[in-house]
């Protein structure tokens, strides 16, 4: 039953690469193209029982650290559909558009900043050389209409972020929550871009969630609570597990800024594709604010009961995740393909899913060595006694090994197998993922030792 008798070479691994990660996403079901069967929705991805459970504990990692763990972060829930005005006074409506150019020959559609300069200028198709159109504006955000006559007097937009949910209710929150700067407001959504390119896999999609916290500062304050939170940010990622090496920080250019911002630095991974964008914090003044209270006509000072009621427009540090682009991180990060065994001439590899226990799918599979003889009575028993605090997953069909692989593919961190022992003295085969190691529990134990061992968990 054992798999640590295999012979192990720690530094043999292949490559990660993304049609492994999209081919391991869908057998596993982790994501799934939307609309399939009718030959898919580009920019749409359905999240399948193990992505959910994936994305939700994510989420709540992100969560707890926002709102559990800094006692001035309140939450919020606000609607996809706001006030057309907001986005006017966002300057969405103006400002949120990307450079598209369209080949005359081949028809492909492409954002004019992500062509190489030279064929830009010469107005070359990078794909088939035919003539490309001029660079034209394209708002990216999507827009529907609300009410029953579509006439465009009820022009909607579904919103390209959370943040502006954030701004318009600053006010209600520091009234009813009795908030006192320095606060921050943090909130999880679904968010909507027409984006014009959608590749790899979930990266960059049309419809995504968002993960954002808005930080309210009393203006001179926002250097120090810049540097502040992103330090915060950075701490995150190694709770979450990832590799840190293979993060790193990039302070945008003067080119690159924001009309808004005072200062931009984004947190970049080293996704299989390249470094690229995985979440940003931002300086983003009293901007906002500002354009609201003049947009709404409604005053959006903060006054300071503190300081002899002192009145300003609070600056705004912002730190803007992408829930759903922060999974194909952790999906990239934790793929491990390791050879375990000779077998013969052949070698033999397991793909291995390192997840943090904090955010796998399932904590904890049980599996009986056998279903005859009461073990799979057992099994169940020990499993009903785990529910309540772990997510758990019960396997009694194959042979053991292959059961191992298949939680190693969803990244199950602990495995818990019932055998003729357990009947006799009421000890388990405790398996950890990583090491492969192998130790025996009383099941009485078991509880204790796998909060023990997701406490002490550090990636191998
Ligand atoms: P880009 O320049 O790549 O289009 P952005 O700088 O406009 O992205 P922000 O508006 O700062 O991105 O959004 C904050 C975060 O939301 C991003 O860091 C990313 O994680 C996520 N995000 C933005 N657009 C998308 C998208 N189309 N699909 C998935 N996630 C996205």
């Amino acid at each position: 039953m054992s798999d640590t008798a295999a012979k192990r070479e720690p530094g043999a691994q292949r490559e990660v690469s993304m049609e492994k990660i999209v081919s391991l996403a869908k057998r596993r079901g982790f994501v799934f193209q939307s609309s399939e069967i009718y030959g898919g929705q580009s920019g749409a991805w359905d999240y399948g029982p193990m992505g959910v459970e994936l994305k939700n504990r994510i989420a709540r990692v992100w969560w707890k650290e926002m709102t559990q763990l800094h006692d001035d972060i309140v939450g919020l829930d606000a609607a996809i559909l706001m006030h057309p005005r907001t986005w006017e006074a966002s300057g969405h409506v103006e400002n949120f558009t990307d450079p598209l150019v369209d080949c005359k020959k081949c028809k492909q559609r492409f954002r004019a900043d992500m062509i190489d300069e030279a064929k830009l200028a010469k107005k070359e198709c990078p794909e088939c050389g035919g003539e490309l159109t001029d660079t034209r504006k394209f708002n990216l955000m999507f827009k529907t209409n609300i009410g029953p006559v579509d006439d465009g007097g009820g022009l909607i937009y579904l919103r390209p972020e959370t943040a502006q949910g954030i701004y318009v209710n600053y006010k209600n929150i520091v009234q009813s929550n009795r908030m006192k700067i320095p606060f921050g407001i943090a909130q999880i959504g679904k968010a909507f871009r027409n984006e014009i390119v959608t590749k790899n896999f979930i990266f960059r999609t049309c419809e995504f969630e968002q993960m954002e916290m808005q930080y309210f500062v009393k203006p001179g304050d926002d250097d120090r609570f810049f540097a502040y939170w992103r330090e915060q940010r950075w701490n995150y990622f190694s709770k979450l597990g990832v590799k840190m090496e293979k993060l790193r920080w990039h302070q945008h250019g003067p080119g690159e800024l924001a009309h808004y911002a005072k200062d931009a630095y984004d947190i970049e991974y080293e996704f299989p594709m390249g470094w690229k964008e995985l979440e940003g914090v931002h300086n983003r003044s009293n901007y906002d604010l500002t354009r609201h209270q003049e947009f709404s006509g409604k005053d959006l000072q903060y006054i300071d009961q503190d300081n002899g009621n002192e009145r300003y427009i609070p600056f705004i540090i912002e730190t803007s995740a992408g829930l759903t682009r922060q999974l194909l991180m952790v999906l990239c990060d934790a793929y491990d393909e390791e050879k375990v065994a000779d077998k013969g001439t052949e070698d033999d590899w397991r793909t291995v899913m390192r997840f943090h226990p904090n955010v796998a799918p399932v904590t904890v599979a049980v599996l009986p060595l056998m279903k005859k003889d009461g073990l799979a009575e057992l099994a169940q028993g020990i499993r009903q006694g785990l529910k309540e605090d772990f997510s758990t997953d019960y396997d009694q069909a194959g042979a053991i090994g292959r059961r191992y692989r298949r939680q190693d593919e969803i990244g199950t961190p602990f495995c818990v197998t019932i055998d003729y022992q357990t009947k006799e003295d009421g000890t388990v085969t405790l398996r950890f993922r990583d090491s492969m190691e192998q130790v025996r529990v009383h099941k009485d134990e078991l509880e204790a030792s796998l909060r023990k061992a997701i406490k002490d968990y550090t990636r191998a």
